[in-house]
């Protein structure tokens, strides 16, 4: 089983084509797309115009070479297009809309999560406290909802934060594999304390309940994404907890993905420079 490992494209055009043909070059079985898959730039409430007029064409692309494409959306996508980016995928047989779901290809089962700890952003759309003990970040300003009528503003962040699940409340719920040895981790979030966390300001924001969860289920891989910097920052885009292989390959300038063979565990990480696509 050959799979390709992509994340944080922020609707880079020039990647997602690389991505398809990177893809047919690797002979990948599956692709998986973690997160930050939309235009982060500009009016976010127009996001959902890259979905139709995109990645509904590069979805078929995948469908028509019989290559899985399993991903979801991130952080800085809104909310508010899970609904028609779910539906996208839903019209591809080979797309998974993989959040908070499992799903078993070839053997393996992946299961995803697209929660992320909070940070001093405002967009909190996806955000989460890690644990009931977290410790909350200075704000860059009063929490945004993205609603069907423009941004909800949440004065008392803090507040309402505590009334929702914590990460490690999302793990808890997620559908558990049955073989964890085969079971791949899709978590938007990267766990912290391994060096797959790190800012360009040396500060790590990775999850506390990811890596907990992880050291106690062992599962084959975990892959993660959201702090672009962390590889280049800490000089690490992979790391073992225990038996598992955590893999985290950033996204800055190049093109960067990694591709697996999880038959054998070889994995390597590829950086490209502006390529036009074939
Ligand atoms: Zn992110």
């Amino acid at each position: 089983m050959r799979v390709l490992f992509v994340t944080d494209l922020h609707g880079c055009v020039w990647k997602y084509d690389r991505l398809f043909e990177a893809a047919q070059d690797f002979r990948a079985d599956v692709v998986i797309n973690c997160g930050d898959m939309l235009p982060k730039g500009g009016d976010l409430f127009a996001q959902d115009k890259f979905i139709a007029g995109y990645l509904d064409a590069h979805f078929a692309q995948f469908d028509s070479a019989g290559i899985y494409y399993l991903c979801y959306l991130g952080n800085d996508d809104l909310g508010i297009f899970d609904k028609v980016f779910k539906k996208v995928c839903n019209e591809h047989s080979f797309v998974i809309c993989l959040a908070q779901r499992r799903f078993e290809v070839g053997g393996f089962e992946f299961v995803g999560l697209n929660w992320v700890v909070d940070y001093p952003f405002r967009l909190k759309d996806r955000c989460r406290m890690d644990t009931k003990d977290y410790v909350f970040e200075e704000q860059l300003g009063t929490g945004l909802l993205s609603t069907s009528n423009g941004w909800k503003e949440i004065e008392d962040w803090f507040s309402y934060a505590k009334t929702l699940p914590t990460i490690k409340d999302e793990l808890d719920r997620l559908v558990r594999p049955q073989n964890m040895a085969r079971s791949i981790y899709v978590t938007h979030m990267p766990p912290y304390k391994l060096g797959l966390d790190e800012c360009s300001d040396g500060s790590k924001v990775g999850s506390k309940a990811i890596y907990n969860f992880l050291l106690e289920y062992q599962p084959k891989l975990s892959l993660h994404g959201h702090v672009h910097e962390s590889p280049e920052a800490s000089g690490r885009w992979y790391a073992k907890l225990g038996d598992t292989i955590c893999i985290q390959p950033g996204q800055l300038v190049p093109f960067t993905y990694v591709t697996i063979d999880l038959d054998t565990i070889k994995f390597d990480r590829h950086t490209e420079a502006y390529k036009r696509a074939r």
